[in-house]
C-alpha cells in the first residue's frame, strides 16, 4: 500500500492534487481529503499530484 499524507498547515487548496489524481484526492472541507492508504496501482499518480502541489504538502510513503 501507498501512504498518503497532506500536510494541513501547507495546504491551500489550490486543488492541483485533485485535477492530477482524482480517483485520491477530492477537494473539500478541510481543503483536501483522501484515503490514508492507496493502492500501490495508484502510486504514479499519488507522486505526480506529489509533484503538481505548489506548496509541496503532499508526501507518498
Ligand atoms: S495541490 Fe497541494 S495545496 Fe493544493 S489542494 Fe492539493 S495538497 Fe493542497
Amino acid at each position: 500500500m501507498v501512504r498518503i499524507i497532506v500536510d494541513a498547515e501547507k495546504c491551500q487548496g489550490y486543488g492541483q492534487c485533485c485535477f492530477e489524481a482524482p480517483e485520491i484526492f477530492t477537494l473539500g472541507d478541510p481543503p483536501v481529503t483522501h484515503p490514508a492508504e492507496v493502492d500501490e496501482a495508484l502510486r504514479d499518480d499519488a507522486e505526480r499530484a506529489a509533484d503538481a502541489c505548489p506548496l509541496q504538502a503532499i508526501t507518498v510513503e
